[in-house]
């Protein structure tokens, strides 16, 4: 490494310890809502007044949605078992990612988030607490737990909730990356039901994007998945349930070989793992995601130089088409709580992928080229992913949630006017 770039690194470093310690420490406090400067106000907020909004809510449970502020609040949690890509650090640890988290709830979606660090591997265990403390919050986001013990959390906790829950290294990604693909997709000119596709990785996240993709119209038997020992395919033993779904019919057992005429490539695994002679290798215009941060499975520089026909998208904002979960969870959990959603179905979730890949497509306004200092951008190869300071996000990813859960039956609070509903988001 060259030493203009060590110190660069170690300047950003310290702007990031700075940062976070700056007073007041961390990102995120409690605000006050309600007046509260007189005798008077007190007198409401707290005792005797107080009583009356308890005794609501013990006759009419539902009425906490009225006297609380539990409609607008999700919990962030994680047991700092699969942080970023850092890995097991334990939950403390993790608690500037979960607060960070919290930071794009309330930007992005003016949603409340307390972040929730449990020290607590054992997944049974795990969901008793979130069960527990489940009651003051509309929503829950799981964050940062590891496969396969994700799985089964996430699987559990929507059973047995009836609140919108999701985690968001699984759905977040999926969903993000979903939409890229339609986009890519059509940049290449292919259909997702003809399209032969290698998916690097077989974690939270690869597992759940393959699963998406399949509800998109992907052909299960189009697919490869690899993990860390090469191609899950029939020769393999000891595999978990979630990797014995994606078996292929194949004697292929390297990436090398399964990506020789492949249309697609999904990499949620390691960085470096692809090489040039790889992507050459592949059928033309490939679609190339390179999702593994904070080093892609390839670099970008070296797939345009390999392949000018490449499709791409990485994890990364320094590079054209980022796949980033911030373009969803905060309008997915928007839409979810304001209509009092049962919980986050498949509905939803497709409803946010299209909206998603319909905004690429339109014209992009001016803020947001001045947001990111570009003069032109439209729809094509460099650009067919929205870019996060979009604000139309909030309305068109938000709205499309609410509706699917209206129309899939599992909204408690329809929403009657959604013209209103849009100028209420805006404001
Ligand atoms: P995870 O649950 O730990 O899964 C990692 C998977 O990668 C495992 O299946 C592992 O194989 C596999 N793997 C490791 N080295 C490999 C190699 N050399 N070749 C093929 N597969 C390999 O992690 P995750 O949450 O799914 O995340 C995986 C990666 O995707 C991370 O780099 C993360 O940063 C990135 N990611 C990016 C985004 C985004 O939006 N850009 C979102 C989510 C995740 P074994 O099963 O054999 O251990
Ligand atoms: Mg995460």
């Amino acid at each position: 490494m060259s030493n203009k770039t060590h110190r660069d690194q170690e300047q950003f470093r310290n702007a990031a310890l700075d940062y976070h310690r700056n007073e007041p420490k961390g990102k995120i406090e409690v605000i006050p809502s309600k007046p509260h400067s007189s005798q008077r106000d007190l007198s409401l907020a707290y005792s005797p007044g107080v009583a009356e909004p308890c005794l609501e809510i013990e006759k009419n449970p539902s009425s906490i949605y009225e006297y609380t502020t539990k409609g607008n609040l999700v919990a962030v949690i994680s047991n700092g078992t699969a942080v970023l890509g850092l890995g097991d650090i334990g939950a403390e640890a993790s608690k500037p990612v979960m607060e960070g988290k919290g930071l794009l709830f309330k930007i992005f979606a003016d949603i409340n988030v307390f972040d929730i660090e449990i020290n607590e591997k054992d997944p049974d265990k795990f969901i008793e607490i979130v069960k527990g403390i489940s009651p003051t919050f509309g929503g829950i986001n799981l964050e940062d737990i590891k496969a396969p013990e994700a799985f089964y959390i996430e699987q559990r906790l929507k059973e047995e909730l009836n609140i919108p829950l999701m985690h968001d290294d699984q759905h977040g990604t999926a969903i993000i990356s979903a939409a890229a693909l339609i986009n890519a997709l059509e940049l290449a000119d292919k259909k997702i039901d003809e399209v032969k596709m290698v998916v690097n990785g077989a974690g939270a996240a690869a597992i759940a994007c393959t699963k998406l993709y399949i509800a998109l119209g992907l052909k299960k038997e189009n697919v490869m998945m690899c993990d860390s020992k090469g191609v899950i395919n029939h020769k393999r033993e000891n595999l978990t349930p979630e990797k014995l779904d994606f078996i292929a019919q194949t004697d292929i057992s390297t990436l090398e070989q399964a990506l020789e005429g492949a249309d697609v490539f999904v990499g949620l695994s390691k960085g470096d793992v692809m090489t040039a002679k790889m992507l050459s290798s592949m059928a033309e215009n490939p679609v190339v995601f390179a999702l593994a941060n904070p080093t892609p499975e390839i670099d970008y520089n070296l797939a345009i130089a390999t392949r000018p026909d490449v499709i791409m998208a990485t994890g990364r904002s320094d590079f054209p088409n980022q796949v980033n979960n911030v373009l969803g969870f905060p309008y997915i959990f928007r839409g979810a709580l304001d209509v009092q959603a049962t919980g986050i179905n498949e509905e939803m979730k497709l409803a946010a992928v299209k909206a998603i890949a319909e905004l690429a497509k339109e014209p992009v306004p001016e803020m947001v080229k001045l947001a990111y200092n570009v003069k032109n951008i439209g729809f094509g190869r460099e650009y067919f992913i929205p870019k996060p300071f979009d604000n139309r996000l909030l309305t068109k990813v938000s709205i499309a949630v609410a509706k699917a859960a209206m129309e899939s039956g599992i909204s408690r609070k329809p929403i009657a006017d959604f013209e209103e509903y849009e100028n209420q988001l805006l404001d």
